[in-house]
């Protein structure tokens, strides 16, 4: 979520409907209009956790500091989880989003993907690096996507060897 350190644009959409251009830096979901509230509770306890911990590695033998630390992680993962559902979205463009090895795609048919799937996926900047040029496959991992942006289409459905069994 905050692997990105360099400048990017906020690219939420505006009120005239226009992808938003504040650039945002480092740690953080979008520009300040445009971070909603869960985020920014979101964002506060990440900043806590991480003073936390900077504070448990000069008193480790603080169990209070422990305590409070162990709180905060399950804070964060409640507001992870409410972030999620939030923006959690099924449909692409009429097609259905999943998401194949963290990342969001989506498929246009025939039928519907289910986690476990085995598909091929386009060939992006990435994985020409890794596998070279061409399609390559992943495997649906969640039904759905938090991911705002236009996704690409999945290439096809690979065979699987579960649901030729269960043919
Ligand atoms: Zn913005």
């Amino acid at each position: 979520m905050f692997d990105q350190q360099h400048p990017r644009p906020c690219g939420r959409p505006t009120k005239a409907g226009t992808p938003c251009k504040s650039q945002v830096y480092g740690r953080a979901f979008a520009c300040k209009l445009h971070t909603t509230d869960l985020e920014k509770q979101l964002l506060d306890a990440y900043e806590r956790g991480h003073r936390d911990g900077y504070a448990q590695g000069r008193q480790s033998a603080e169990v209070s500091a422990k305590l409070h630390s162990e709180h905060l992680e399950r804070k964060v993962k409640t507001l992870e989880e409410q972030l999620d559902a939030q923006q959690r979205r099924f449909e692409d463009r009429g097609a259905q989003a999943v998401t194949v090895d963290g990342y969001g795609y989506r498929w246009g048919g025939p039928g519907r993907l289910e986690v476990g799937d085995r598909v091929l996926l386009p060939e992006n900047y990435v994985s020409a690096l890794r596998h070279g040029s061409g399609p390559f496959p992943g495997t649906v991992t969640a039904l759905g996507t938090t991911y705002s942006g236009a996704l690409s289409a999945i290439v096809s459905r690979l065979p699987d060897q579960r649901s030729e069994d269960a043919r």
